[in-house]
């Protein structure tokens, strides 16, 4: 019998403010954050877990990080593996630190990187990539590592596993499927605000000639200049010359195109407001950009504004347009309300924000049952890495569709990750396939030491010398 024995937590800070990368209307000056933790054991086994922050703040989630943490020495992790629901429970029900969430806030996203670590070391323990462990389970062992509690008024148990044993016999095919071809993706960071127009321009057309068909701006903080850049970026991407040589030709109407507001050349254009607007002034502003045909806006308006983004979805629905959120929505029961109120036309789970694997595989259960397409949020540190296990999950065992799912994708500092995520040359995502890689969270020793707030080689070398 082996034992968790210690833990370490790391405040990561990327200087991305200092190039513009991830600006939007709301978060001007981000810089890229990770607020890490190791799990050890006495026979070897770690686990890597991480949420995404970006900045000042990613002090409070370690200290939190490490409230949580503690509570995991010396239990055996096979306890956990065994009932990872159970445990689940138990990790976000700390009889005190509960009353600081409860499953929201500075917790709940702590809880998020110590469960995310240890679903990685339970892929590690297996010799698996995390979507192949959880993808090899049966469907009673999926339901039972599941985060049920205040969902079952939408979804019992009994039919989770009814749903997932309907999705059992075509299991093995769609695995086969999704390794050939690679999972459907988006590309956001040709359209970060801060970017000047010819720079959103040479990286759309770098975009579309890498085989990228759906691609996401930022909007929200000015209507002249997002209308500007929407008909910019549209030019480009509607436009057949600036297609990748020799590809094949792209049907607009495609039913996987359905609703999308496809141009001529079946690329697909998506806004993101980062919760910007008042409800109203949401609509107002959305009908004003209808000439650059969006599919969806993003977070419209407040994550927590259930009925605001129902209200929203159906001002716009004569517009064809539709509404996506999910990042900053907090845990499972805002997703169940979202899905109830029918206020989305797209879930946007977040890897690090849900209080990790088993409160995020409640989330692609209940959207699969209403039928809403999972399109994970991504981008920051790392949240690419995490989220190609949760769409295989989903296309796998749990929804059985890619055909209008897109999964986000930018390209930021992979190269601080062992298991670092790939896009193939169709613009799609590679399928994670090393048997060390657990969950893909491990960040290599050399970045840590670099990056580290405050006392990283970065931050007291270069930059001090940057700022002199
Ligand atoms: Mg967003």
């Amino acid at each position: 019998m082996g034992k968790i024995t210690h833990f370490e937590t790391h405040d990561i800070r990327f200087p991305t403010s200092l190039t513009g990368d991830g600006t939007d209307a709301m978060n001007t000056d981000c810089d890229y954050s990770s607020a890490y933790v190791t799990l050890y054991t006495d026979y070897g086994l770690e686990g890597h877990g991480m949420t995404f922050t970006i900045g000042r703040g990613t002090d409070i989630v370690c200290h939190a990080i490490a409230a949580l943490a503690q509570r995991l020495i010396g239990h055996d992790p096979e306890e956990f593996f065994a009932n990872m629901g159970k445990a689940w429970d138990w990790m976000s029900s700390d009889p005190q630190l509960r009353w600081i969430g409860p499953e929201k806030g500075v917790i709940h996203i702590a809880l998020g990187a110590v469960n995310n670590a240890v679903w990685d070391m339970f892929a590690r323990a297996r010799k698996k990539p995390l979507w192949k462990l959880v993808a090899d389970m049966s469907p009673e062992e999926v339901v039972k590592a599941t985060a049920f509690r205040y969902i079952t008024d939408v979804l019992t148990r009994e039919e989770a596993l009814a749903m997932l044993k309907a999705k059992e016999s075509g299991k093995r095919e769609r695995e086969a499927h999704i390794k050939e071809v690679g999972y459907p993706a988006y590309i956001t960071s040709a359209g970060w605000l801060a970017y000047p127009d010819e720079k959103v321009a040479h990286l759309t057309r770098e975009a579309v000639s890498a085989g990228w068909t759906h691609f996401k701006m930022k909007v929200g903080a000015s209507l002249e200049n997002d209308l500007r850049r929407g008909k910019l970026i549209r030019s480009i991407i509607d436009d057949p010359e600036c297609l990748p040589k020799d590809a094949p030709p792209r049907d607009p109407n495609h039913p996987s195109l359905r609703g999308k507001n496809a141009g001529p050349t079946g690329s697909v254009l998506m806004i993101d407001a980062n919760q910007v607007w008042d409800v109203d002034q949401a609509v107002e502003y959305v009908k004003a950009l209808k000439e650059i045909k969006p599919w969806f806006i993003e977070e419209p308006t407040a994550p927590d504004d259930i009925l605001g983004h129902a209200s929203i979805r159906s001002s716009l629905a004569p517009y064809g347009i539709g509404v996506a959120t999910g990042e900053h929505a907090h845990n499972r029961m805002v997703f169940k309300q979202l899905f109830q109120a029918e206020a989305v036309d797209i879930a946007q789970i977040d890897a690090c924000r849900l209080g990790g694997v088993s409160e995020v595989l409640g989330v692609l259960m209940m959207a699969a049952k209403f039928g809403v397409p999972v399109c994970p949020h991504a981008g920051g540190v790392g949240l690419c890495e995490h989220v190609i296990h949760l769409s295989l999950i989903d296309y796998i065992l749990v929804s059985g569709s890619i055909e209008r799912n897109v999964l986000e994708y930018a390209d930021h500092l992979h190269e601080h990750f062992v298991y670092r995520c790939s896009i193939n040359e169709r613009g799609r995502y590679n399928v994670p396939g090393n048997e060390g890689e657990g969950y893909s969270t491990e960040m290599y020793k050399a970045s840590i030491a670099e990056f580290e707030w405050p006392n990283g080689t970065y931050w007291t070398g270069r930059r001090a010398e940057e700022q002199k």
